[in-house]
């Protein structure tokens, strides 16, 4: 099948006001244009390099979703143009975001990434750092980001219920957090969870926003 109709099954699938990000992560950036011709404007990559490559390359348009582990010294090459990081897991990471986003005159969405499996290779926030960083001074002046939401990823498992229980501590986190520190705050709203394997349960348990590749692209070839 083709990308666009692998897009449109998927689309099927996802009621409206759940977002699509399409991970194009390996993807060459004619399979991107194939998606972006069917409509899609939002994609994710999570490595720097690549998206700033991809996005010199690719329409204006589109908007470029960052989802993988961001180091510090990177952020100023995606500060110009990025819509959305889903990935930030310090504040000292925050910091930096919202220099870089003054220095472009700008506003930057971020989520907070939440460790969510019981794995020890994902990356991640746990709640009690996560209580630090927003009770903290220096977070309450940043004034050039913004979080929107947070974002997990749940065990690379077959057992639905252990996705499901990961799912729903995040959901949980996602409750606490907008009733205490964001309750005033419309754009605290978006929960990040579920890819190509696990996105229907995420989406039963309360995903806003789904990350996609393999059931759009197919198998990724790693070089
Ligand atoms: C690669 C990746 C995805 C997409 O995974 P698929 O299984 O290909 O759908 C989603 N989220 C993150 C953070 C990723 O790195």
């Amino acid at each position: 099948m083709s990308i666009a109709d692998n897009l449109r099954l998927i689309k099927q699938t996802i009621p409206v006001n759940v977002s699509l990000v399409v991970v194009s992560k390996t993807q060459p950036v004619g399979s991107i244009m194939e998606a972006y011709q069917s409509g899609q404007r939002i994609f994710g990559e999570n490595k720097v390099q690549e998206l700033t490559s991809k996005q010199t390359q690719l329409p204006t348009d589109i908007q470029w979703h960052l989802l993988g582990h961001l180091q510090t010294n990177k952020v100023k090459y995606i500060a110009p143009f990025v819509s959305l990081i889903h990935s930030v897991d310090s504040l000292k990471l925050l910091k930096e975001i919202d220099k870089e986003a003054l220095h472009h005159n700008r506003t930057i969405d971020c989520l907070l990434e939440f460790y969510i499996a019981g794995e020890e290779t994902k990356f991640g926030l746990s709640w009690e750092e996560a209580m630090e960083i927003l009770n903290s001074a220096e977070f309450t002046s940043l004034k050039n980001i913004r979080i929107c939401g947070v974002m997990g990823m749940a065990s690379f498992t077959d057992d639905e219920k252990t996705i499901r229980t990961e799912f729903k501590v995040l959901v949980h986190y996602f409750n606490d957090l907008k009733k205490t520190f964001f309750a005033d705050k419309s754009y605290f709203k978006e929960i990040s969870m579920g890819m190509s394997s696990d996105y229907p349960i995420a989406i039963q348990e309360g995903a806003t926003m789904v990350r996609i590749g393999t059931a759009v692209f197919g198998q990724r070839n790693y070089l």
